[in-house]
């Protein structure tokens, strides 16, 4: 194929459809036809990203290689596709106007007002085909955050439209996510809302060509037809998107639903017949069969909101398939966790993993926690936070530096055992300030992390402004707990680990980013297995 072509994923009715999974599915049906595919989520709000939002307001900030903060729906794009993306492929209303607004200030526009029309619309549209002239994708897949009818997105909407016009019926497409809701007292599906959405739509200039319709129950003919009559659409066009057990499921039933001929007939794109989807039915079929059983404890602050360990969950989820095994999360709110507590909570658990987060709330429960898993030798494992609280616990109680800490819980602490990176010492200003995205770490041969991973340079993902002070480095392997992953450039510790324990590692950097359904990450393996060798044994 030629020039790339373009599928806009909108939503109606109401949001928290999937419009992130069902985008990753349908590039996921694409690319086992063999084509090459990316996936961008424009995001409406006026953050220039989500790396300064709370993740109980948006979930997990998702990063990429490149160091971009992103939507949490990239991390689904990669699980899925299994190819890297990058800040290309996250745009917000923020970063837009911040765009348009410095090239008005450096007098790209002079003499003219800067509008909405065609200046934002234009900006987004710029962003939209920045992808696409890479030469490196057959299709982009665009998913329009929000819900249509919000204030927000009709500039977005705008280039949809005109990207549309631009590029004929051929090469832009637009699938519109809607809701068929039922009512039980009714017995009935209900179409209104799907109606009322499309007409929004239409008021915009933008005719859906494909609905793809979440639905709690299986949608008759009668409702199907319905639905093509009163929203302009073919028959074959109204595609069913019913509740999934999981949603490593919805490819599969997108498939069922030939939501991919629909979109390569209107496009007109030549196909073999069925796409290659052998691999990934080995891993449902592993997912769904499993023959072991772990529980694992997710420490963390933000245990009421899973989507803020997204990440994490789905690692757990590719490693657990991986080990044919089903691995349960007790989610644990470290707030919880006292010295009196602590053993009640982590009983009968066979690992727990101490999770990322900012801030000093709960600190001192992760650490308990830590304490317990290291003298019981329960596999542990604790990444960026979670690791640099295993440091910490072991200074205080096996090295006896009472009171060690790190800088970021306690500026004034006589131990800093954790500290501010020098290059952070001057950085005031919080957005995209952390270290962030993919750098070099060097394995020692032989460690446990080596082993896991097979190899000994590895390349892993960072956000963090802390890090282990190498001023206690001898002390703390002295006693025991071993940096054996190194940054060869800047002799940051990446990796510790305990050599008197089963499975004990912290890793400073993000491994869960870096988890695909094809490529689980070796680490989440690794570990999947101690948790079920200790139940073994502990049986
Ligand atoms: N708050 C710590 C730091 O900034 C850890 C960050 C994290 O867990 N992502 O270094």
């Amino acid at each position: 194929m030629s020039a790339a072509k373009y599928i806009f994923v909108t939503g109606g009715v109401t949001s928290s459809l999937g419009k992130g999974i069902i985008s990753a599915s349908l590039g996921k049906l694409l690319q086992a036809r063999g084509f090459n595919v990316t996936i961008q989520k424009f995001d409406p709000y006026i953050n220039i990203d989500p790396g300064t939002l709370n993740p109980y307001e948006h979930g997990e900030c998702y990063v990429t290689n490149d160091g971009a903060e992103t939507d949490l729906d990239l991390g689904h794009y990669e699980r899925f596709l299994n190819v890297p993306t990058s800040q290309a492929n996250n745009v917000t209303t923020g970063r837009i106007y911040n765009n348009v607004i410095t090239k008005e200030r450096q007098g790209e526009y002079l003499g003219k007002t800067v509008q909405v029309i065609p200046h934002i619309t234009d900006e987004i549209k710029r962003n939209l085909y920045l992808l696409g002239e890479s030469g490196n994708y057959d299709f982009i897949i665009t998913e329009i955050g929000g819900s249509v009818g919000d204030i927000e997105s009709l500039p977005f909407i705008e280039a949809v439209r005109q990207v549309r016009w631009d590029l004929g019926p051929n090469n832009a497409l637009v699938i519109h996510l809607t809701l068929i809701p039922y009512l039980k007292a009714a017995k009935e599906l209900k179409t209104k809302p799907t109606q009322h959405s499309v007409k929004e739509l239409l008021s915009y200039g933008v005719q859906p060509d494909i609905l793809v319709c979440r639905t709690e129950m299986s949608l008759p003919l009668d409702i199907r037809k319905k639905l093509a009559l009163f929203c302009n659409v073919h028959l074959n066009s109204v595609i069913e998107a019913i509740d999934a057990d999981t949603i490593y499921d919805v490819p599969i039933l997108m498939r069922k639903e030939k939501l991919d001929e629909r979109v390569l007939a209107k496009m007109k794109v030549q196909s073999k017949t069925e796409p290659d989807l052998e691999q990934w039915k080995d891993f449902l079929g592993k997912l769904k069969n499993p023959i072991e059983e772990v529980t694992i404890g997710l420490v963390g602050k933000y245990v009421t909101l899973p989507d803020a360990y997204k990440s994490i969950v789905e690692a757990f989820v590719h490693a657990g398939a991986q080990n044919d095994c089903r691995v349960n999360l007790k989610w644990i709110s470290s707030e919880d966790i006292q010295k009196e507590s602590v053993e009640s909570i982590v009983k009968g658990l066979h690992g727990v993993l101490v999770a990322p987060g900012f801030g000093e709330r709960g600190m001192e429960g992760k650490i308990e926690a830590i304490k317990f898993v290291r003298e019981n030798k329960v596999p542990f494992f604790g990444i960026c936070l979670g690791m640099q609280c295993s440091v910490i616990e072991f200074a205080r109680h096996v090295v006896g530096l009472d009171h060690a800490s790190s800088t970021e819980l306690s500026p004034k602490t006589k131990y800093p055992v954790i500290d501010l990176m020098e290059a952070q010492k001057k950085i005031t200003a919080k957005g995209g300030t952390m270290r962030l995205g993919a750098y070099t770490c060097k394995l020692k041969k032989g460690s446990k992390a080596a082993n896991a991973y097979g190899e000994t340079t590895i390349q892993e993902r960072h956000r963090h402004r802390y890090e282990f002070n190498n001023a206690y480095l001898e002390k703390l392997e002295e006693a025991g707990l071993k940096a054996v992953g190194i940054n060869p450039e800047s002799n940051l510790v990446e990796v510790v680990e305990l050599k008197e324990h089963p499975w004990f590692i912290g890793v400073q950097y993000h491994p869960e980013l870096r988890s695909t359904v094809m490529n689980p990450h070796p680490l989440f393996v690794s570990f999947v297995k101690a948790c079920i060798n200790f139940k073994g044994i502990r049986n």
